[in-house]
């Protein structure tokens, strides 16, 4: 059907690789360009023989002009953004210059200010319609699935929705008593940040970690979660009809508490560069060498996760609340694409955010967020890709 372009080749590029080579009908060819091209030709070793046509490709997506390039001489019909956060400006300013459709997983995040935010790209709406090209943002789990669920729920479930909460549980265990499970940099960078929740029209600030719950996951346990703020927030507090208050929920153990207020206590998250031995290092950039790199979490992390929301609000009058989640194993999806779970969660997404575009279900020039678009074919692609979903109408809440 399409040629879709693929940049960056990390943990959650891997799996939309696989998945991609998986629905070849849709995914005819792909070219995979990264910043390490060797990350790239590996994959595509690993998978060649198909009916995919793999092809690879060195690019600085920091580099507009490359970027353009690339894209003239491969000609894709979609550009799928899988690298860091700080790309995403000139990854869209180069679908603009060659009018070419646009997806991507996470919102832009300038490298010196931990704040994330859609004000950036949000921008691009009118330039991106203009140009008869799409772009969907966030096509991951949380953002992504999530959004896709808020809008499933408003379609099927509630004339209005007040309150949501999103629940992430990784009730993983990798064995390390420090590791992230996708880009520390990111992840750290997300954790740090002080919380914040959307009420009644307006961001309530939280300090870092300061609120914390404990929920009973299906098929993880009792876990302890805590407030985060979470970029789906801003989104979805404009997009969901009647809504009151959104929050996001990430659960973390003790020893990972434990250990981040160390490393924070030390100076080892700070995005301040430092003088060392004469040369400026970024503590946190150095922290991130340091650590394990996500990718080889996979064979090693066992248990499951649980990402999902609970909406309370409206239906014929009548109050009503509704849970939806995908529970996924990490060692199940070890064996299918050699991926723990949370590279998984959102790499299946991610190729799903793609194919709506190749196959012209969700071409509708502008630039939306996911839960504008219609959620049914998504939801549907969910279960038959790898993330089936459950429901519960009388779930417990969260206080
Ligand atoms: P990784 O660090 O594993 O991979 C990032 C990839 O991007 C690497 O291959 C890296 O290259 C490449 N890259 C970085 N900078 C450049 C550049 N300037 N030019 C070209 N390539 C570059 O990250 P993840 O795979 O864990 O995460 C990918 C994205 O997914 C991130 O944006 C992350 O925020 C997002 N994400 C979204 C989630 C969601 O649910 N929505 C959940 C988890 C992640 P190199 O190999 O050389 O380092």
């Amino acid at each position: 059907m399409g040629k879709a372009l693929i940049i960056g080749c990390g943990g959650v590029a891997g799996v939309a690789i696989h998945k991609c080579c998986q629905n070849s009908d849709v995914f005819e060819d792909i070219m995979i360009a990264s910043r390490t091209k060797s990350k790239c030709d590996a994959i595509k070793a690993k998978l060649d023989g198909g009916k995919t046509k793999i092809s690879t490709a060195k690019v600085d997506a920091d580099n507009v002009e490359e970027l353009v390039a690339l894209i003239n001489s491969y000609k894709p019909d979609v550009v799928l953004n899988l690298a860091l956060p700080y790309q995403d400006l000139t990854i869209m300013d180069a679908c603009l210059a060659t009018k070419t459709h646009y997806v991507d997983t996470a919102n832009y995040e300038p490298l010196d200010n931990a704040k994330f935010e859609y004000k950036w790209q949000w921008d691009y709406r009118e330039r991106f319609e203009k140009a008869g090209i799409t772009a969907i943002l966030g096509s991951g789990f949380d953002p992504g699935v999530t959004g896709v669920f808020s809008a499933y729920a408003l379609k099927h479930h509630f004339d209005e929705i007040n309150y949501i909460d999103i629940l992430d549980c990784n009730g993983g265990d990798h064995g390390y008593p420090f590791a992230t499970n996708f880009n520390p940099e990111i992840n750290i960078r997300e954790i740090t940040a002080n919380g914040s929740y959307w009420e009644n029209g307006k961001w309530i600030e939280t300090k870092p970690l300061s609120i914390k719950r404990e929920y009973d996951f299906k098929a993880v346990g009792k876990k302890d979660m805590y407030l985060l703020h979470h970029e789906e927030l801003e989104s979805l507090a404009l997009n969901m009809t009647g809504i009151k208050r959104i929050r996001f929920f990430m659960t973390f153990g003790q020893s990972y508490i434990t250990h981040l207020n160390c490393l924070e206590n030390v100076g080892m998250t700070s995005i301040e560069p430092i003088m060392y031995e004469g040369k400026k290092i970024v503590p946190l950039q150095f922290l991130r060498a340091m650590l394990p790199d996500p990718a080889s979490l996979g064979p090693r992390t066992i248990g499951k996760t649980n990402i999902g929301c609970i909406y309370r609000g409206k239906k014929d009058g009548k109050d009503k609340s509704y849970y939806i989640y995908n529970i996924c194993d990490h060692q199940e999806c070890y064996r299918e694409v050699e991926s723990q779970a949370i590279s998984y969660t959102t790499g299946v997404p991610a190729m799903i955010g793609a194919m709506m575009v190749l196959t012209g279900q969700w071409v509708k020039p502008g630039v939306h967020n996911i839960e504008e678009m219609d959620p049914d074919a998504f939801m549907d692609a969910l279960n038959k890709w790898g993330l089936p979903w459950e429901e519960d109408f009388n779930p417990v809440l969260v206080d």
